[in-house]
């Protein structure tokens, strides 16, 4: 039995993306994951160390120092560091990784790239988007937080849930109404700096898991950006985001892959060392079937990850399709944890 893989049919750049993010793993966040787990730390550290590695944001374009990696090998990123540990992988991803760094490139202003990516890029900064409220999840075209025009200015209000990095980010995506009448064509983004007047966060710290990885409400209190922080134009936020997804349930797959290849892992280890009736259990057939099956659907789930047709967002070099990531996320799903059921907040969350 071995829990070696290749997957995805790489080429030889993408095994070296893999090889050097699987040290990374092993060497610097194997051996401190269970100590982040249990003082629920945020590793600003080990994000500084990544990002030397180019390891934060791994899809950023080369002009604003990213590495400009391809969505296969930004997944292969994802996977192994997910594969050492979800929580820090989590904290890594979380920085930039796909949706902000989407959303800036495609939409945004240069100075936006300039002033805030390459410092994300460079692990200096961190960033959040801010879409969820307490009523509204999935149907962000619900959602009540406002932003108004006064002057040259945008005033913001609205509290906003669930916001990954919400207590460390240096700046935010915030989606409001610009168009309460108009539903989802009436969303626009808005670049935000949490150091301005009305910005505030509290930490949400009763989650399952990912523990390292840092969850908060941010709460707009009347918040003042100058009219060049809108992201693109007025009332188009919701279709930006729409398209931004794709590239983040790639990713959200390629987390799920890691998980299970480390529980895999797990598994090959302890049947191997532990002994019952005179022998180890992985000599045991029943046992055997067991691990083969396991690591039949780690290579199906790993399989799913990327789609090499071609189609995808605007930007046309993705490889994936949000459906396609979805659908591996929900296979994998499936494997572990039907209590997670109905609905990824009350998953994660103690409620
Ligand atoms: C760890 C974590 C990090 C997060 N980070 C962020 C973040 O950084 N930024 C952010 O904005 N949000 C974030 N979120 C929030 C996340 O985006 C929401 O949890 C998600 O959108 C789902 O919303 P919900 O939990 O309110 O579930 P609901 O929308 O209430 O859905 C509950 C259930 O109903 C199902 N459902 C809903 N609508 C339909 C439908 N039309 N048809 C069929 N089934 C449906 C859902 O699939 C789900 O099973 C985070 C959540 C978690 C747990």
């Amino acid at each position: 039995m071995s829990s070696q893989h290749t997957g995805y049919g790489l080429s030889d750049e993408h095994r070296a993306v893999r090889q050097m993010v699987r040290e990374f793993g092993e060497n610097e966040i194997e051996p401190v994951a269970a100590a982040y787990d249990q003082s629920h730390e945020y590793p600003f550290e080990i994000i500084e160390q990544a990002a030397q590695l180019d390891l934060v944001a791994p899809g950023a374009p080369l002009e604003y120092g990213g590495a400009g990696m391809d969505t296969l090998s930004a997944a292969i990123v994802t996977e192994e560091l997910w594969r050492a540990d979800p929580g820090i992988g989590c904290a890594i991803g979380n920085n930039g990784f796909s949706t902000n760094v989407y959303l800036l490139t495609e939409y945004g202003d240069e100075w936006m790239c300039e002033e805030w990516l390459s410092k994300i890029v460079d692990g200096q900064a961190h960033d959040a988007i801010a879409v969820s409220e307490a009523a509204h999840g999935s149907d962000v075209s619900g959602i009540e937080t406002r932003a108004r025009k006064d002057g040259d200015e945008w005033v913001i209000d609205g509290n906003k849930m669930w916001i990954s990095n919400g207590t460390v980010a240096d700046v935010v995506v915030v989606f409001a109404k610009t168009n309460p009448d108009a539903g989802h064509r009436g969303i626009s983004a808005f670049l935000v700096p949490t150091d301005r007047a009305g910005v505030r966060a509290e930490p949400i710290d009763d989650k399952l898991g990912i523990h390292a990885a840092d969850l908060g409400e941010m709460l707009f209190d009347g918040v003042r950006v100058p009219e060049d922080h809108l992201i693109g134009e007025e009332n188009q936020g919701f279709y930006y985001f729409m398209e931004s997804l794709a590239d983040g349930r790639v990713t959200v797959a390629a987390q799920a892959v890691g998980t299970m290849q480390a529980a895999l892992d797990a598994a090959i280890e302890y049947a191997r060392e532990r002994e019952q009736f005179g022998q180890p259990i992985a000599e045991f057939q029943g046992v055997q079937h067991m691990i083969a099956e396991m690591a039949t659907k780690v290579e199906v789930a790993r399989d799913g990850v990327p789609r090499g047709d071609g189609r995808g967002t605007r930007r046309g070099r993705l490889d994936a399709t949000g459906e396609h990531g979805q659908a591996v996320r929900q296979r994998a799903g499936r494997r572990g944890d039907r209590r997670r059921d109905p609905g990824p907040r009350r998953g994660w969350l103690r409620l």
